[in-house]
């Protein structure tokens, strides 16, 4: 099997590249580099296709000061997951009223932060969580998260660890009723790189469910239904475009709930950022393990530990674009840090073509978002990935 030649005209805007690789040209790989138009292009898009809700940005994806202030002025709100995030966000004048408390694990030392701070809009999914909610951030909104299906067509699920069955939701808003809180709304995340948009079908339906039993049964009316992130970045395994996913999901909320629709959130992270990221990266080594093998070994000096993490399970696969040509052979393609497990490709193989040299430079596409935030910070000592972020 010959893998697809990569052209970057499949993936960017040909000037946006030129810009980059000429600003790449005299510095040292490894390093991402953002161009904080794309963002803002890929924001517009956003709200374009989704003109009735508000975007709450997954902070984690990529937190350079660059975006979350791109994101601040263009009136965008956070998912904010952690103290340190909390503190990054409002230092930069966003007001708390533009964050909520996303993440389901927290410390009750944490919520009692957030509150004192501002924030009044906080996830769930288990009892003792909203019991320390009601203690520390007492009156406060919140929503619940949903347990949801379809992992197997996203590329990097994020099920099983976060959120709980229809019946336990409904309970935990109503013990969050009797505890004081505001019984606010239902948060699910269909898995981020979600290929199937089917998924949020399925999740809206049970979200319906929900509403009409809390509203008939419990005199409870939710107001907001959080739609999660898991909108698509372009890799080499193709989804459907942004326009598509929004035309289908406006679609299952409107035949869930016609003209009396809730307040809508969504919290992309890497739909976001992905597309408008490269990673430069150089080749260090090129080798055969027998001298008759038909494949090569090529190895970066960016690997696992170094803001590919994604590829395990060589779940996010990354186009490859090198300026070389000519006939392609497949190589196991591998990070440069002395672990086993830090190989990125190995069962997907890419084509790189016989012509490719050490020292060459690999340009990894759409890595803007879920790099630079996962770097380890000394591995063999290797420094962690270095971004800039360019307009
Ligand atoms: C990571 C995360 C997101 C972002 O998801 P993407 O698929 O990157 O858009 C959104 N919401 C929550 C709660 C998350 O943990």
């Amino acid at each position: 099997m010959q893998s697809q030649v990569i052209r970057v005209e499949d993936y960017y805007d040909v000037e946006v590249f030129d810009k980059i690789k000429a600003f790449s040209e005299d510095k040292e790989t490894p390093f991402v580099v953002i161009d904080s138009g794309v963002i803002d292009q890929h924001y517009s898009a956003l709200i374009e296709n989704f003109p009735y809700a508000k975007i709450y940005y997954a902070i984690k994806a990529n937190p350079a000061l660059e975006i979350l202030t791109l994101l601040r002025d263009r009136g965008a709100h956070f998912d904010v997951a952690s103290v340190y995030e909390l503190d990054k966000i409002l230092s930069l004048g966003v007001s708390a009223d533009r964050c909520s408390f996303g993440n389901t694990i927290k410390k009750r030392k944490d919520i009692r932060y957030f509150y004192e701070k501002g924030v009044r809009l906080f996830v769930s999914d288990a009892e003792a969580d909203l019991r320390n909610i009601a203690q520390e951030a007492p009156g406060a909104k919140v929503y619940i998260r949903l347990l949801t299906e379809g992992s197997h067509t996203a590329d990097w699920p994020l099920s099983r660890k976060f959120g709980c069955q229809t019946d336990m939701a409904v309970d935990l808003l109503v013990l969050a009723k009797s505890l004081g809180l505001e019984p606010y709304g239902i948060s699910f995340h269909v898995g981020s790189q979600q290929r199937d948009i089917g998924a949020w079908d399925a999740a809206i339906d049970k979200v319906k469910a929900i509403f009409d039993w809390l509203k008939n049964e419990c005199d409870i009316q939710l107001k907001m239904i959080n739609l999660g992130g898991g909108f698509p970045a372009n890799y080499l395994t193709r989804t459907n475009d942004l326009a598509t996913y929004a035309k289908e999901i406006t679609h299952y909320l409107q035949d869930d709930f016609g003209d009396d629709m809730p307040e809508i959130i969504l919290e992309p992270g890497r739909s976001l950022c992905s597309n408008a990221g490269i990673l430069v990266s150089e080749v260090v080594l090129i080798s055969r393990k027998t001298s008759t093998s038909l494949h090569r070994w090529v190895y970066a000096d960016v690997g696992k530990f170094s803001g590919l993490i994604e590829t395990l399970d060589e779940s996010i696969k990354y186009p490859i674009y090198t300026e070389r040509s000519g006939e392609r052979e497949e190589c196991v393609i591998a990070g440069p840090t002395c672990d086993s497990a830090d190989i990125m490709y190995e069962d997907h193989k890419y084509g790189l073509p016989l012509s490719l040299e050490i020292g060459d430079r690999l340009y990894w596409f759409s890595t803007g978002a879920y790099t630079t935030s996962y770097s380890a910070i000394e591995f063999n000592g290797f420094p962690p990935l270095k971004q800039y972020v360019i307009k």
